[in-house]
């Protein structure tokens, strides 16, 4: 069977399914017959007792190690449990309806968040993850599986889910998990994004593949092409192994370009540093060749963990990307919190639109306590190599000046303890609101440097969610509307004369870099993973012909005539990637 998604992280895979996070898929209906309905209810009922003592072997660990504080919240777990409602209410529909416990406990779950969530009461409400814990460990135990824990897998898999936070996929070890395939997301969600910096083959957006694939099925991943193939033919399997061979072929005459100078065929030089996600990865951006770190994701140190990280940490962080990459420079991105990451222990409750919400530079000017922790990290970093500041979300001038206002007191306090750092520190902005970019030559006097976030500026200028695929196919780069405001963020840069990169994933992807070269973009930064591709591209073209073919483009009317157009226009360029 073959599913087409979205591909998201480049590379052919072939392995075993891993379902993970079972509970959270949509369980098939499946009927039971007369003469077992009996023993349905009585498995039920040994669930229950089950999970029970789980839970209370739980709470006797976190007792023991924590304290009693931190146990007594699975009180509520154990209430629901022996809720003797909840066990007649089950009895009776399976009874009456005939189908497995799984499918019809999932509506009973479904019946108590909705009535929950109903009460105007905030104890009530809170008392909803509860409910959707326990629910969870219950159809876990249902369907008879365990937990499972990414971290520590013992043989090579290809994870298969509903979905992945950016969370759980930072937790993948590399060795172990060797691919992924999920329902939902989109190609610039940061669940994809990690996916490329661990260089793991990924497709999302599959719809339905946690109902179709099963445990231990065999599955081909081509994450090129966003195909997913279900128990392939022996004829098939065969004709992927040839293509991977032939891929990582390619790939090793990529890698030759590495100490070769990204500079266009007609002598311009073009800076690539690399994204990275965890200091971890310098190692592979160092590898691949970028002459810096254009966009470090710092709050990547902020998940996975119960408590924030501290001054100290994150400074041993940030002095270890500084040096490792000196001389280069390294593009501190101060926390980007919200949207698609969350950090459960700060209790931040859930938004109706998390993308547009209180996240990135919003919440570091609320929490100033947080903010200036990591200012002041990265400050006494700073003289341990060339670190620069960039603020993520920037809205507008005045909060680009508000931000500032809180590293100038951060900068104060350091100086009346005498602690060293570099005081030519260059301060940015991410643009990444279409507000930002067209208020860019006001942005421009305050700033030392621009980086485009093309990843967030065409779901804001677009209105299409990034994470969402089934409008997966109005998310356009090509759209008049971003080259056009590319272009203005570009001259609104050199006009003011302050440097401007692009650290969105439009400048990873090959069929881009003609485009955006003509547009004026110098500066690149990139997926260690793309880097020699890109290069490649690079290495292929001529700016002045870039530049004239750009100009012509900015004319076009449609996303079809512009890819049309780029398609002809850069053909050479472009064999290998189309
Ligand atoms: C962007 O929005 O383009 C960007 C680089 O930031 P992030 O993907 O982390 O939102
Ligand atoms: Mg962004």
């Amino acid at each position: 069977m073959t599913l087409k998604g979205i591909a998201v992280s480049p590379g052919i895979v072939i392995g075993k399914v891993f379902l993970l996070n079972i509970e959270s898929f949509i369980i098939p209906k499946i009927a039971i017959k007369e003469e077992e309905v009996a023993n349905e209810i009585e498995r039920f009922k040994q669930v229950l007792k089950q999970t029970n003592e789980e839970i209370i072997s739980i709470q006797k660990k976190l007792n023991r190690e924590l304290g009693s504080k931190h146990s007594d919240i699975f009180n509520a777990h154990l209430l629901i449990l022996d809720d003797p409602v909840l066990t007649e209410q089950m009895t009776d529909k399976i009874k009456k309806r005939k189908l497995t416990a799984e499918y019809l406990f999932q509506q009973v779950m479904r019946n108590y968040e909705k009535a929950f969530s109903e009460i105007d009461d905030a104890y009530f409400k809170e008392r909803i993850s509860d409910i959707q814990d326990v629910g969870k460990r219950i159809i876990r135990n249902l369907l008879g599986r365990k937990k499972a824990n990414l971290a520590n897998l013992k043989e090579e898999v290809i994870v298969v889910s509903y979905d992945l936070s950016p969370s759980d996929t930072a937790l993948m070890g590399k060795e172990k998990v060797i691919g992924f395939a999920t329902d939902i997301g989109g190609k610039t969600s940061h669940t994809a994004i990690m996916a490329r910096a661990l260089e793991i083959p990924a497709v999302v957006g599959l719809e339905k593949i946690t109902v179709k694939a099963k445990n231990d099925d065999l599955l081909i991943i081509d994450g090129d092409k966003g195909i997913v193939i279900i128990n392939p033919r022996r004829q098939v399997i065969e004709k992927y192994y040839k293509k991977r061979e032939e891929d990582l072929k390619f790939n090793r005459e990529l890698k030759k370009l590495r100490t070769l100078p990204a500079q266009t065929k007609d002598g311009y030089p073009i800076e690539i540093t690399a994204n990275i996600e965890l200091p971890e990865e310098i190692d592979s951006a160092l590898k691949e060749g970028a002459e810096g770190i254009g966009l470090y994701r710092t709050e990547y140190f902020f998940l996975n963990r119960s408590v924030l990280p501290t001054e100290e940490e994150q400074y041993q962080a940030y002095k270890f990307v500084a040096q490792k990459m000196n001389p280069h420079p390294v593009v501190i991105r101060t926390v980007d919190l919200g949207g698609d990451k969350f950090l459960s222990h700060l209790n931040i409750p859930s938004e109706m639109n998390p993308f547009m919400g209180w996240r990135a530079i919003r919440f570091c000017l609320a929490r100033p306590d947080i903010f200036k922790i990591q200012l002041k990290a990265i400050l006494r970093a700073s003289r341990y190599g060339k670190l620069k500041i960039m603020y993520p979300m920037i809205s507008s001038a005045e909060e680009f000046k508000q931000a500032n206002r809180v590293l100038a007191e951060v900068k104060k306090e350091l100086k009346e303890q005498n602690i060293p750092f570099d005081k030519e520190v260059e301060i940015g902005a991410m643009i990444e609101i279409p507000s930002a970019a067209l208020t860019a030559d006001i942005l421009a006097k305050e700033a030392d440097f621009f980086s485009i976030g093309t990843n967030d500026l065409i779901q804001y200028s677009l209105a299409v969610d990034r994470v969402n695929e089934k409008i997966a196919y109005l998310y356009e780069p090509n759209h008049p509307a971003i080259l056009r405001l590319i272009k203005i963020i570009i001259e609104a840069a050199h006009k003011e004369e302050i440097w401007v990169g692009m650290c969105g994933e439009m400048c990873s992807e090959p069929v881009f870099i003609p485009l955006l070269l003509g547009l004026g973009l110098t500066k690149f930064s990139v997926s260690p993973l793309m880097l020699s591709r890109v290069k490649k591209v690079i290495r292929s073209l001529s700016l002045k012909e870039a530049k004239v073919a750009a100009k012509e483009i900015l004319n076009l009317e449609t996303i079809k005539e512009i890819k049309h157009f780029s398609r002809i226009r850069f053909k050479e360029a472009m064999l290998n990637f189309c």
